[in-house]
């Protein structure tokens, strides 16, 4: 069979969930700039952030 193999998908740690993600086609051109293994974990990491700056900035 042609074609990419799964396990030949490059594949990142996401930091918010510590799970490993693999590389998705909606991701093709912006693989790298792919932090957060989903748009739920992006913005727990952003209000994470966000409380952070609260606390030093109240
Ligand atoms: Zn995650």
């Amino acid at each position: 069979m042609r074609g990419i193999q799964k396990q030949h998908l490059p594949s990142k740690d996401c930091p918010v969930c510590h799970k490993p993600f693999v590389w998705r086609k909606k991701w093709a051109k912006d693989w790298e700039t792919v932090i957060y293994c989903s748009e739920r974990c992006q913005r727990q990491a952003k209000q994470q952030r966000r409380q952070l700056n609260a606390e030093e900035n109240p």
